[in-house]
C-alpha cells in the first residue's frame, strides 16, 4: 500500500506493507478515505519528535475492510476514531486526567492516517471508534477528533453561563473552539492578526471578533464588549505575544486555558497569577466522552465544520504542510 513516510522533514510516498489481521489477530483494518492534517503533526516534525520512517496523521475517516472483534463494528462500516485510548483504571483516569494516562499515550493507530490502510486495535474499537452518519461528508466527519479536543478544553474550563469568553487565534482550531463554546451555550469572542480569519469567524458562532492590528486600540475596543475583561481566554495561537495578550484581556479572577505549544517555552508571570488570582490551565487531547459528544455535535449541526478545509492528495502532503504553516489555508484534508 502507499504511505507518506517522513524523511528529513519531507514526506515521500512509498510502497509499504499493508497492515494485516494475520499479524494483529484482533481489531480491524481500515481503508483510509481521508485524514485531516493537525497542527500537532507539524509540531512533531518541527520539534523532532517525529522520526525518519514515521507515518503521521490521526484525524482519520475510513471504512472497515477486515475485522475480528467482540465490538459492534463490522466490515463496510464508515468510521472516525480517536487514536489514543485511556486505561480507565489508573490514578490519572480515576481523576479525569484521561489524556495524561500512560496507557493513553502509548496507544495509537498503525502506521498513521497518511497511509492507504491502518490497523485499529480491539480496545480502540470498544472505546474510541464511532460510526459516521452517511449524511455527513468525509471532511465534516474528519473533524470529530480535533473538535473533541476543543470540547474537552471547554469542559475543563468549567465556565459559568452569562460569561464572556475570548478565543485568541482564529485558525481552524480557534474556529472549532468557538463552535464548541457556542454549542454549550457560552458567549464567545475571537481575535486574530488576519482580517480574513476575523471575517470568517462570524459565520462560525462568534459573537464578535477583533482584528489585532493596533494592540492598545484593540484592548480598548475589547473593553466595550467586556468591560472588566473576559472570563475565560482560550489560547489557540502558539506565540508568546498571545500569552501577553491573554494576561491583558482576562478579568481579575478569570481563567486562561492553554491549548497550544510555544516555541520559546515562554511562560506566565507569577505575580500576575498571584495578585490577580488567575487560573492558568492546560487542556490536551480528548477523552472518549468528548469524542462521542463531538461526533454528535457535528451530526446535529450544533458545530459547523464545513468550509474550512482544502483537499490535497497524499503526494501533495508536503505542500499541505507548507500551506498550513504559511497560513495560506485554514485546514488541509488529505484524500487517499
Ligand atoms: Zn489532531
Ligand atoms: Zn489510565
Amino acid at each position: 500500500m502507499r504511505a507518506a513516510i517522513l524523511e528529513n522533514n519531507n514526506f515521500i510516498v512509498k510502497e509499504v506493507e499493508k497492515p494485516s489481521l494475520d499479524v494483529f489477530k484482533t481489531g480491524a483494518i481500515v481503508k483510509v478515505i481521508g485524514c485531516g492534517l493537525c497542527g500537532s503533526d507539524i509540531v512533531k516534525i518541527k520539534n523532532g519528535k517525529a522520526k525518519n520512517g514515521d507515518v503521521l496523521g490521526h484525524e482519520v475517516v475510513g471504512e472497515i475492510v477486515d475485522i475480528n472483534t467482540e465490538s459492534r463494528f463490522e466490515i463496510g462500516d464508515k468510521i472516525v476514531l480517536g487514536h489514543h485510548v485511556p486505561c480507565f483504571s489508573c490514578h490519572y483516569c480515576h481523576n479525569g486526567s484521561y489524556s495524561m494516562c500512560r496507557h493513553f499515550k502509548s496507544t495509537n493507530i498503525k502506521p498513521g492516517g497518511f497511509a492507504e490502510y491502518i490497523y485499529v486495535s480491539e480496545e480502540h474499537l470498544s472505546n474510541t471508534v464511532f460510526n459516521v452518519n452517511l449524511n455527513l461528508s468525509d471532511i465534516e466527519a474528519s473533524f470529530m477528533e480535533p473538535l473533541g479536543c476543543c470540547i474537552r478544553a471547554v469542559r475543563r474550563a468549567d465556565i459559568n453561563h452569562n460569561t464572556k469568553n475570548l478565543v485568541i487565534g482564529l485558525g481552524s482550531v480557534g474556529i472549532l473552539m468557538g463552535g464548541a463554546l457556542n454549542a454549550f451555550g457560552y458567549k464567545v469572542y475571537g481575535c486574530d492578526l488576519k482580517a480574513e480569519r476575523v471575517n470568517l469567524s462570524k459565520s462560525y458562532g462568534f459573537e464578535y471578533s477583533f482584528l489585532l492590528d493596533d494592540e492598545d486600540e484593540i484592548i480598548n475596543k475589547m473593553r466595550e464588549y467586556a468591560s472588566i475583561g473576559f472570563d475565560t481566554i482560550f489560547l489557540t495561537a502558539g506565540a508568546s505575544k498571545a500569552l501577553e495578550l491573554a494576561v491583558k484581556t482576562v478579568r481579575d479572577g478569570g481563567k486562561i486555558v492553554v491549548f497550544s505549544s510555544v516555541k520559546d517555552n515562554a511562560g506566565f508571570l507569577n505575580n500576575q497569577i498571584y495578585y490577580r488570582e488567575l487560573t492558568v490551565m492546560g487542556s490536551y487531547s480528548p477523552s472518549p466522552i468528548d469524542l462521542e459528544d463531538s461526533i454528535k455535535f457535528i451530526e446535529q449541526g450544533k458545530v459547523k465544520v464545513s468550509g474550512l478545509s482544502k483537499v490535497y492528495s497524499l503526494e501533495n502532503l508536503n505542500e499541505a504542510i507548507s500551506d498550513t504553516i504559511s497560513n495560506k489555508i485554514m485546514k488541509a484534508f488529505i484524500k487517499l
